[in-house]
């Protein structure tokens, strides 16, 4: 097996990812997650399958028209309705496919060996008349005879297919008899072979892993393993398996990894479990104790070694225990560049004990979101608007609506106000506050779950704009997300109204 090669990145979350039940991108989020993938590095881009609909089609032609570096492909079956789709959707590769096992050719098909044989001649013809790349693809090829495999892969080799797809469609094949197949199979092609897996058994990362060893030298994959039934293989462990243990080289910029994962987890609504390898929220996760220690002096004790969190764009964590001590917590915090001072980090320990008491595992991740928070706190004489009591109330009975107490310039001040939702309420309420001195408005809101369930400490971020041109961006944290958005809105409503003071002296 040769080491020393590059092997190609043939994506398809576009298209099989799509086909995961429950999955349907809108046109805009395909536009998103395919820009993400051009700069991931992929290859190849399967950006959809034209001739199922005129949304699909279009999808397709807009993706192979952004000039994006990777190619772009679209999917058709051997008639000549979805190959004229694909051709005019202008994707740089068609991919062919026709079933070739016996029981798919029964009950679908209904021609015979020979005349499917043609069929994918003429069809491999076509496309290259057309000059495009032409993948062709034996449907259901892990459970069609060899012999009759290698005839149809020759006579498409023979007519001009640029490379060949040896797609595992029901997800049946083991790795040791996927590598013998591939093995054979190319003793006999000259043309590249790709790889399709599925993973009803677990298997399709490591058959995907054994094709490789085997020769071939592309990978058919999809961020996170989406795709049909138990879905596909997922890029980021077939690239990292290539890259970090044995060494063959993709075009894929790892450090892209976390951040295309995350962007197809939120675009396609399937959650990752933490566990998921390399981009899950539990990949480099330690629960403090023998393991965290050791990973804390050296990572490579209790970490793979061959593999960062860095190289992946991941974050390492440390769950810390709510009875982290004193000096824990501030290594912890020296170690990361925060410096605080002894008041500040009573403050700090006070946030991490309240989280523990009510049950949360606090994580490196949320002691510095909330040093950050504690950090970027104004001091109370800079405060123009010192709250006491909110109560923010909402439901599908009531209109949403904010109670806010509190000391604004030196006078106590009750205000209410409703919204369209608890926040909206809440800003309206703040703003009622300020009153005339000051006019605002929320220009951005963003709201990120550090960790995940739902009692993960949330991060917001709020950008607050003033009628003088002054913006300030705050951010708050709290396993309460209502009370996040306000205390975020707060914070940057007093930093404006401190700007404006200094301004204004
Ligand atoms: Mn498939």
């Amino acid at each position: 097996m040769v080491r020393d090669r590059t092997v190609t990145v043939f994506d398809t979350t576009l298209r099989d990812g799509e086909q995961t039940p429950g999955v349907a991108f809108t046109l805009d989020a395909k536009i998103k997650i395919a820009k993400q993938l051009d700069k991931l590095g992929v290859d190849v881009i399967e950006a959809g399958f034209p001739a199922a609909s005129k949304g699909e089609f279009e999808a397709v032609r807009k993706i192979a028209n952004l000039g994006l570096n990777s190619k772009v492909c679209a999917l058709a079956r051997i008639v000549k309705e979805d190959m004229n789709a694909a051709l005019d959707s202008n994707a740089d590769m068609v991919h062919i496919f026709i079933s070739t096992s016996k029981i798919q050719i029964e009950h679908t098909i209904k021609k015979s060996r020979d005349e499917i044989v043609q069929m994918a001649v003429d069809a491999v013809e076509y496309i290259k008349d057309h000059g495009r790349i032409c993948m062709f693809s034996a449907m259901d090829a892990t459970r069609t005879e060899m012999d009759y495999l290698k005839k149809i892969y020759c006579a498409v080799e023979e007519a001009g297919v640029d490379i060949v797809n040896v797609p595992d469609t029901v997800g049946v094949a083991t790795p040791f008899k996927f590598y013998d197949m591939i093995n054979e199979l190319k003793s006999c092609l000259n043309v590249p072979i790709d790889v399709h897996c599925h993973n009803d058994f677990g298997l399709a990362v490591a058959n995907t892993y054994a094709a490789v060893l085997a020769g071939a030298s592309e990978v058919q994959v999809t961020i996170n393993g989406i795709g049909e039934r138990a879905g596909n293989a997922a890029l980021e462990e077939v690239v990292m398996i290539l890259h970090s243990i044995e060494g063959i080289r993709t075009n894929i910029k790892t450090e892209e990894l976390v951040n295309t994962s995350r962007l197809v987890e939120r675009l396609s609504g399937i959650r990752l479990p933490p566990n998921k390898p390399i981009v899950g929220a539990n990949a480099f996760s330690h629960e403090s104790g023998i393991h965290a220690h050791g990973v804390l002096k050296d990572a490579r004790t209790f970490e793979p070694g061959v593999i960062t969190p860095e190289m992946v764009g991941h974050r390492r964590r440390i769950v810390i225990g709510k009875h982290a001590g004193r000096h824990q917590i501030k290594k912890i915090l020296e170690d990361a560049g925060y410096h605080v001072d002894e008041e500040k980090l009573t403050k700090i320990m006070d946030k991490v004990k309240e989280l523990g008491d009510k049950g949360k595992k606090v994580t490196d991740l949320d002691l510095f979101t909330i040093a950050e928070v504690v950090l970027g706190e104004l001091k109370k004489e800079e405060k123009a608007i010192i709250v006491d009591e909110i109560t923010v109330l909402t439901g599908n009975k009531i209109t949403p609506t904010a109670v806010i107490n509190a000391e604004v310039e030196g006078r106590r001040k009750v205000t209410s106000a409703i919204g369209l939702g608890p926040v909206d309420a809440a800003l309206k309420a703040v703003k009622k506050l300020a009153g005339e001195s000051i006019k605002v408005n929320l220009t951005e809101f963003r709201m990120d779950a550090i960790s995940g369930g739902s009692d993960a400490l949330a991060e917001v971020y709020v950008t607050v704009e003033d009628d003088e041109g002054h913006s300030f961006t705050a951010k708050a944290a709290g396993e309460d997300i209502v009370m996040a958005s306000t205390d975020a809105i707060i914070h940057a409503v007093n930093y404006l109204m401190l700007m404006r003071k200094k301004d204004k002296s």
